[in-house]
């Protein structure tokens, strides 16, 4: 059996691993062409050391301390996040041997398992999750504010915490006071990397507010989860050019993009272990995670998209299935209380209600019974997966 241990108050987080499968050694090709023996690094512990959380837990920003074994080829650390891999990240690893290195906790990286990285074809097997808290939270910056040393430009930023997908966008706007600007670009750029992922080109008028807003995508696809900043840049008309920040300013109109959010909008467990993914039910196994919680508390689109099916079922209850917009994975809600208001095809936004905690159907306490499905999704050719580590991780973030 693998398991973990987490040593809250002691001196560092312990993540025991044991009882992993690969071999010690690993086939890798040379430089010179030359087929060589590379060994297969393995991960026994992790502990956070330097900038942790409440508990020695680790957060974006930590310093891990990585031990194990044939770790000297290792170049980084793979982050593998709750699901899929659109949550990955990875960090280059900093001085070390074979038994022992550090690495930077990225900003974007989220709860899950990490493993070794030599290179491509020789990774460590992954660890058990490791749990990441989200990252020290920006300083609000929501209201209009003039940007130190440039006494014509203010700037504020709506919220400091943004979902994927959400209705409500994180907003930035700003004022430029004086003489009408000639080129304006509002760059939205990524902590962990400092790339610009988005540019607007407003065309403000002086000295009224301008608001620029952004739902959390690329494209049809959610962004990288992880902290992001707001960067302006104006060139007035006399040819100078003003910045709102640096990128060395981590602070200002700051906010951390999450990809869920915690459905449940209240008090609840995650209850006992027949509550779990995969456990016996009469004819077949559980396909969801059961989350208890009084009956009526409000329930939330965890990730927004278009509603595939609502309806009622014996066992079931009253029930929703949404289509994650970008993600071909398919949210089910179960038991709900009522009906949701929302209908096949309607869409629906991260965040958004769509209904309450219920016991409708075959339930034994109130409680939301929550499936995840892969692409193409909901008895459409797609399995379920475990949900509980997505859930965590969305809980110790929403
Ligand atoms: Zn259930």
């Amino acid at each position: 059996m693998r398991h973990s241990r987490i040593h809250a108050g002691g001196a560092a987080v312990a993540l025991g691993v044991c009882g992993l499968a690969a071999g010690p050694t690993a086939l890798a090709q040379s430089g010179g062409g030359g087929a060589v023996f590379v060994a297969k690094p393995e991960i026994s512990k992790v502990a956070c050391v330097r900038r942790c959380g409440s508990k020695k837990r680790a957060q974006g920003g930590s310093t891990l301390r990585i031990t194990g074994s044939a770790l000297d080829g290792v170049v980084k650390i793979v982050f593998r996040g709750s699901h899929g891999s659109s949550d990955d990240t990875s960090a280059r690893v900093r001085g070390g041997s074979s038994k022992r290195l550090s690495v930077r906790v990225p900003i974007g990286a989220v709860s899950g398992p990490l493993s070794a990285m030599v290179s491509r074809a020789v990774q460590s097997p992954p660890t058990e999750p490791v749990a990441i808290l989200p990252p020290p939270p920006p300083e609000p910056n929501t209201e209009l504010s003039p940007v130190p040393g440039v006494p014509q430009l203010e700037t504020g930023t709506s919220r400091t915490k943004a979902f994927v997908d959400a209705r409500r966008a994180v907003t930035f706007s700003f004022r430029l006071s004086g003489a009408a600007p000639s080129d304006v670009a509002v760059e939205l750029v990524r902590a962990a990397d400092g790339a610009a992922v988005k540019t607007w080109h407003p065309a403000p008028e002086p000295d009224a507010v301008t608001d620029v807003s952004w739902n959390g995508r690329i494209g049809s696809s959610g962004a990288r989860p992880g902290r992001y900043s707001f960067r302006l840049t104006a060139s007035g008309g006399s040819g100078a050019t003003v910045r709102s920040a640096g990128l060395e300013e981590a602070t200002r109109d700051t906010f951390d993009l999450y990809d869920n959010m915690f459905p449940i909008r209240g008090r609840h467990n995650y209850g006992q272990s027949g509550a779990r993914f995969g456990t016996g039910r009469a004819g077949h196994s559980h396909q969801g995670q059961d989350v208890f919680a009084r009956c009526g508390t409000p329930l939330v689109a965890a990730r927004g998209g278009r509603v595939k099916f609502k309806q009622y079922h014996a066992a079931a209850g009253y029930y929703l299935v949404i289509d994650a917009a970008g993600t071909g994975e398919d949210y089910a809600y179960m038991h709900m209380a009522e009906p949701s208001p929302f209908s096949p095809g309607d869409r629906v936004y991260t965040g958004q209600r769509i209904g309450a905690v219920g016991d409708t159907g075959n339930a034994r306490g109130c409680h939301l019974h929550f499936e995840l499905w892969r692409a193409p999704g909901w008895y459409d050719g797609g399995k379920p997966f475990d949900p509980l580590p997505s859930l965590k991780a969305w809980d110790a973030w929403s």
